[in-house]
């Protein structure tokens, strides 16, 4: 939308139909992303390609980048959609991490358990999102149980970080080097899932200046293309750890739309695209909230409430089906933390049947 927005036109590659990509696009491929006759034929329509999710497969990457500039480059979506690689490369350039062990059997992680000696999670290295494939680990838990239960054949056991908040910076890196960081946004995760997200957050300003230090030596050091998030764990010394990266536009962001000068969605096309990265400054401080498929438990919820009041924004995303946990859309309130964060909450609450 933000690429139609500036005048371009958008081909889509999709693995299903009527993806909703597919339903603003000029026109849509879809196949599998091993049929390199469709591939082919897409390399061969567009200018440049990026990605949605970081969840495809390298070798269509590396397919479509001998022939057209991809951004992100397949080298920095591998590392982003494996944990295993993404921790080794922040540990290995000197990024904070949580101290964490690879583990790829019930063995290894009872030797990494005794290692780590604390509470821990354990995570899969590939296709985790929104705490999916995550388990939580206690003092006394049973490594062999706790490794069947997670039914994946590689993962990272990670040390439980006792942190005073949770952060997230957005970073964009263009096709010639240049760097902008969005304002530090404060996040809010509930059973794994973001719940609420505050802009700008309000840390004090050596914290944010270290948040966006990190986040930008990260690009560079990815020399990624377009935009990278960095989650991050604020520790109660003011200490920053990186959680983890994701090479896109971010749930996190999605409140730009509204509060920046330039929205994340902007940001990245103006990236990839070679153009010159727009300011990140806030036009208005505001919270987003996440609407999750709990919230049609009585029904459609009532959009009225939150329709009618001044400085929301409602956005729905269209999906057929409201399971819980799922994220259905999110509403971004104009206004400052605490009241905005109070009101929002108040009317997430209310749009319940
Ligand atoms: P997403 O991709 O949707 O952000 P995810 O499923 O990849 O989520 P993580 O970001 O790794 O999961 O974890 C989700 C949340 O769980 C974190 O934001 C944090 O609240 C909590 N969490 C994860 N790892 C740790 C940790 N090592 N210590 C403490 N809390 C953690
Ligand atoms: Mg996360």
């Amino acid at each position: 939308m933000a690429a139609k927005a500036m005048g371009y036109k958008v081909m889509v590659f999709d693995t299903v139909k009527d993806g909703p990509a597919s339903s603003c696009a000029d026109l849509t491929i879809v196949a599998p992303f091993d049929d390199t006759d469709a591939l082919g034929r897409f390399a061969m329509t567009i200018d440049v390609a990026t990605v949605e999710f970081e969840n495809i497969p390298v070798e269509a990457l590396e397919f479509l980048e001998e022939r057209v500039p991809v951004h992100p480059a397949s080298s920095v979506v591998r590392i982003c959609q494996d944990r295993v690689l993404e921790k080794e490369f922040l540990r290995d350039h000197g990024f904070p991490v949580a101290p964490f062990r690879v583990v790829t059997s019930a063995a290894e992680l009872a030797v990494a358990l005794d290692e780590l000696a604390a509470p821990s999670i354990l995570k899969t290295a590939v296709l985790g999102y929104d705490g999916k494939g995550q388990i939580s680990i206690s003092q006394g838990d049973d490594a062999e149980v706790v490794w069947a239960m997670l039914g994946a054949p590689r993962a990272v056991l990670e040390k439980r970080m006792s942190f005073d908040s949770e952060a997230s910076v957005i970073c964009a890196r263009s096709v010639n080097g240049e760097t902008a960081c969005f304002p530090v946004q404060a996040n809010v995760h509930r059973n794994g899932i973001l719940d609420t997200t505050v802009a700008p957050a309000s840390l004090p300003p050596e914290v944010c200046e270290r948040a966006r230090a990190a986040a930008t030596g990260i690009a560079e050091k990815l020399g990624v293309i377009g935009l990278i998030t960095v989650e991050l764990f604020v520790l109660a010394d003011g200490s920053l750890v990186v959680n983890e990266l994701a090479p896109r536009p971010h749930n996190s962001g999605h409140h730009t739309l509204e509060t920046a000068m330039t929205s994340q969605f902007a940001q990245h096309v103006r990236a990839v695209c070679g153009l010159p990265l727009g300011p990140v400054d806030l036009r208005s401080p505001g919270v987003m909230v996440n609407l999750l498929g709990d919230l049609w438990r009585g029904g459609e919820p009532d959009w009225a409430v939150m329709l009618r009041e001044p400085g929301c924004f409602l956005h729905l995303y269209g999906k057929e089906e409201a399971k819980p946990g799922r994220k259905m859309g999110h509403a971004t309130l104009l206004g400052t933390a605490p009241e905005a964060v109070n009101k929002a909450l108040q009317l997430r609450e209310r749009v319940i049947r």
